[in-house]
């Protein structure tokens, strides 16, 4: 078995497949000041000229050095399309391929100007779709190019760039920067909701690794915040959420030098799956900054359930073996299967991506790029927090919260998975910047996936178990992640920025007084 059998945001990919598996024949393998703009500000447009007539956009679609798609277009009904494949019914009326920030900022203009809605898109990969919009998608994908200045220890990331280009590119340059695990996902969705992932614990979020970013607002203007200038707006973008202050062009980061790296997965008899995650939390509440690991609980349709943790230490293979053998001896019962394998930085996120066996360029989406081997997938999801270690009742009720799936929509996979903070993600201070969640045990993702053969009553009594966990499972007060973003979520506002929230609006203010960037959970005004 090799150790992609079993990789981490493969929990995520994996329980994704669940769906396609369970009913399919597939293995169960399973502020404002403009000393930072870079250019004149455009003058302000204040006209509204009423919706854009078929000249207008033609006017709009010359004037860009990327390109524009209408719905007239061969290229709309693919283009229009997000990750989730749940999101059928997106109509803009234009997407604009924008190449510069000059591309950007005629496109905000014309928005603006003619009253549409607006929306930024990277990877496209929001959970509520929110990077569509009914007027004009701004898509930075063009955007993507990413160098490193290894004497400074930095990189420069285009707005547009995907996870695994990032990686590949600072990875040949012999650094990291800690980010997430999905290989599409876009840098600049990750980026500005926080971004969790395997080497959080050692070098914390990817936001805060943020030295500078740059964005076109809403007035047009070319901004770059950094802890000189436009400060507020550098805090607000480390966490306070994609598509809330301007569309970001540019983020600069501090990368790190590359560490050792080994992966590690152990699997456990289910019915010892309470006993795994109590001994997990107490684990990763004393593990060393550099071991990151995440528990999965997964009900797998017709296979059964899989409890499994995994992770990835900076380090050698021989002293994680003795913390994995810690680990074990609390869960007193061995591993039906364990798995230490050293590995290099760009291997591990393939892995981690669920992409081992494939070239950069096949770990990507077909509408990314041609040789892309991966597709989309249907899923809806929530998020929550263990803000203490998890009592032995609770813990049992999260196990048990699996097999209510189970009698609830036997033939929909979906899972728990509980990503490790702690360490350097922690040791931020919760107002140091927008990303409040620093006080956390774990993160918890509860996902569930469906594929195009899967009943609507089962879809929809999946989506029943995710009510029924945040209402009666998850604790309320703990908080959800920005960028697990969730639609059906009341109190989002306080879920995800919490004491953070006023500040965030402030920015709003100062940054978008108009409120031109706005969606269903987009930063208020008020
Ligand atoms: C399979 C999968 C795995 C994931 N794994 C992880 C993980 O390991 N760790 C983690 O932290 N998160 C993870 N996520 C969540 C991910 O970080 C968020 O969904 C993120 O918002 C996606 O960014 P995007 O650019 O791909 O999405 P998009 O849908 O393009 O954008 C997300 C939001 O940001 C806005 N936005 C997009 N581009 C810009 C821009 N240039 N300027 C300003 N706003 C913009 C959009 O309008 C939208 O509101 C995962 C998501 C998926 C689907």
């Amino acid at each position: 078995m090799t150790p992609n059998s079993f990789d981490r945001r493969a929990f995520l990919r994996r329980s994704l497949q669940i769906g396609t598996l369970a009913t399919g024949a597939l293995a169960a393998s399973l502020t404002l000041e403009s000393c930072g703009s870079k250019k004149p500000s455009p003058a302000p447009t204040t006209t509204t000229l009423g919706p854009p007539a078929s000249a207008d956009w033609t006017k709009l679609g010359a004037s860009l050095t990327g390109s524009l798609v209408l719905p007239t277009n061969r290229a709309y009904a693919q283009d229009r399309l997000l990750y989730n494949s749940k999101f059928v019914n997106l109509h803009p009326q234009g997407i604009a391929y924008c190449q510069s920030a000059d591309d950007i900022a005629r496109c905000v203009e014309f928005a603006t100007s003619h009253a549409l809605a607006l929306a930024g898109r990277s990877g496209g990969h929001s959970y509520g779709g929110y990077s569509n919009s009914d007027g004009l998608v701004i898509d930075v994908s063009r955007l993507s190019g990413v160098s490193v200045d290894t004497s400074a220890n930095t990189a420069v990331v285009a707005a547009g760039a995907q996870l695994i280009d990032v990686y590949n590119v600072i990875g040949q340059n012999d650094r990291l920067l800690p980010g997430g695990s999905c290989p599409t996902v876009g840098i600049a969705g990750l980026t500005l909701g926080g971004g969790i992932g395997v080497f959080g614990r050692k070098y914390g979020l990817t936001s805060d690794n943020l030295r500078s970013v740059s964005l076109v607002t809403a007035d047009g203007r070319h901004v770059t915040a950094n802890s000189h200038d436009n400060n507020d707006l550098l805090w607000a973008c480390q966490g306070g959420g994609g598509g809330n202050f301007g569309v970001a062009t540019s983020f600069t980061f501090n990368v790190h030098p590359m560490p050792q790296v080994t992966l590690f997965t152990l699997q456990f008899p289910w019915d010892v799956a309470t006993t795994m995650l109590e001994a997990w939390q107490q684990w990763i509440g004393t593990a060393p900054d550099e071991l990151w690991s995440n528990c999965q609980l997964l009900s797998q349709g017709t296979y059964g359930y899989l409890a499994q943790v995994s992770g990835v230490y900076c380090g050698s293979s021989a002293a994680l073996a003795t913390l994995l053998t810690s680990l074990q001896s609390s869960i007193g019962t061995a591993p039906t299967y364990r798995f230490n394998g050293s590995s290099d930085y760009l291997r591990a996120m393939e892995i981690e991506a669920g992409c081992s066996g494939l070239s950069v360029a096949s770990c990507h989406l077909p509408s990314q790029n041609p040789d892309g081997k991966l597709s989309r997938s249907a899923y809806s999801a929530k998020s929550s927090y263990v803000n203490a270690p998890m009592t032995h009742a609770q813990a049992a009720a999260v196990v048990g919260a699996l097999e209510n799936l189970k009698s609830r929509a036997p033939s929909v996979g979906g899972g728990l998975a509980f990503d490790a903070y702690g360490g350097a993600l922690n040791r931020v201070a919760s107002d140091q910047t927008a990303f409040v969640h620093r006080d956390k045990v774990a993160g918890i993702q509860a996902t569930y996936s469906w594929s195009t053969y899967t009943p609507a009553a089962e879809i929809a009594a999946g989506q029943a178990w995710l009510t029924w966990l945040g209402a009666d499972v998850f604790d309320p007060l703990s908080g959800a992640y920005q960028n697990y973003i969730d639609p059906t979520l009341v109190d989002w506002k306080t879920a995800y920025y919490g004491a953070n929230l006023q500040r965030l609006i402030k920015v709003k203010n100062a940054y978008d007084p108009d409120n031109r960037f706005s969606f269903a959970q987009s930063i208020p005004l008020s």
